[in-house]
């Protein structure tokens, strides 16, 4: 038996998924799953992966187990049988398995052998919390299939006894678990039971410090003579990629997150009142923070610790909203962060 349990972030899309649902199908990451009715594809909400898993009634389960008697020229050369639409690490192979023409043989792939062999199972390991850990590098595939390791009676024992003292991480909304799972957020330890790599993956840093002093949260610029301050509101021709966060002339500004200082970032380059800025790294995040006034341009920044301070802006372009602006590295959208 394999311990993993899905993330229930599978289920945040269910509302979409009502094309599938209504046939009584599941709308799941389907290269983990065999779906013994098959897959059907563009009816689930989500990436490519996301595909329906038809529903299997009585019938279809004694079909299949009546097909499986005539499974062995697959099952004899290492491989499964089942219906086509279903996921196959490796290629299909007709006229070795039972039942209809689109039931077939998925030969398995060597190339996650080194996975297998140990008794592992190669997944897209965002999806799964994998009690005895992941091993990297013995799969096929992306960079996100990985190995999620066999977790035998002693591994299911040693994580229920262990679990007792999570109590640490589990009030702060984080989760146990070996630091090999992939985590949506920044590992801490302390905080869990067992063994040092048994670290709590929280999701809290996902979101910035306010920015400004003065200001009780990060509000979005609205729209005033001088343009709109939300993501992708229209500048001349172009659009504008970063959010305007509102700050008054002369306030002491923060950093968003932890991070390092990378240097000077100027907005216009031509020398006015608030062309300056700087840009800083960290905690899965990079960003320009422009019209301010940075104390420095390097070194480690706590979140939340002063940075600078913001520009006169009022002087440049009377009667705006005054504000700063933050703009990801890559160009992304920031606004969910603030
Ligand atoms: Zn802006």
């Amino acid at each position: 038996m394999f311990a993993v349990i899905t993330f229930s972030t599978l289920l945040s899309a269910a509302l979409a998924d009502t094309a599938c649902t209504n046939k009584g199908g599941k709308c799941v990451d389907y290269r983990n799953y065999k779906c013994i009715a098959g897959v059907q594809t563009a009816i689930c909400n989500g990436d490519t992966y996301r595909r329906c898993c038809l529903p299997c009634d009585a019938t279809c389960v004694a079909n299949d187990k009546s097909w499986s008697a005539n499974d062995g020229a697959c099952t004899g050369k290492g491989g499964v049988c089942q219906v086509n639409s279903n996921y196959c690490g490796s290629s299909y192979s007709s006229g070795l398995c039972g039942g209809p023409t689109n039931r077939q043989c998925c030969m398995k792939s060597a190339a996650d052998s080194a996975c297998t062999s140990k008794g592992g199972q190669c997944v897209d390991y965002r999806n799964y919390k994998c009690i005895a850990g992941v091993e990297t590098g013995i799969c096929s595939g992306d960079t996100y299939r990985r190995c999620c390791l066999p977790c035998d009676a002693t591994c299911i024992a040693n994580d229920k006894s262990w679990s007792t003292n999570d109590g640490g991480c589990t009030s702060k909304g984080g989760v146990c678990q070996l630091n090999s799972n992939y985590c949506d957020g920044s590992y801490s330890s302390g905080l869990c039971g067992g063994p040092t790599q048994r670290q709590c993956c929280s999701k809290s840093s996902g979101k910035w410090a306010t920015t400004c002093a003065g200001q009780s949260s990060n509000r979005v610029r609205g729209c005033d003579s001088h343009g709109c301050g939300h993501y992708n509101a229209p500048r001349g021709s172009r659009l504008h990629k970063g959010v305007d966060v509102i700050c008054n002339d002369g306030s002491v500004v923060y950093a968003p997150f932890t991070g390092t200082k990378q240097g000077q970032a100027k907005p216009y380059g031509d020398g006015s009142v608030i062309d300056n800025g700087i840009k800083i790294s960290g905690s899965g995040f990079c960003v320009l923070i422009f019209y301010i006034n940075p104390d420095s341009y390097t070194g480690s920044i706590s979140k939340g610790q002063r940075i600078g301070y913001m520009l006169p802006m009022q002087k440049k372009y009377p009667g705006i909203t005054s504000h700063i602006h933050i703009q990801m590295c890559d160009l992304k959208d920031p606004t969910h962060y603030l």
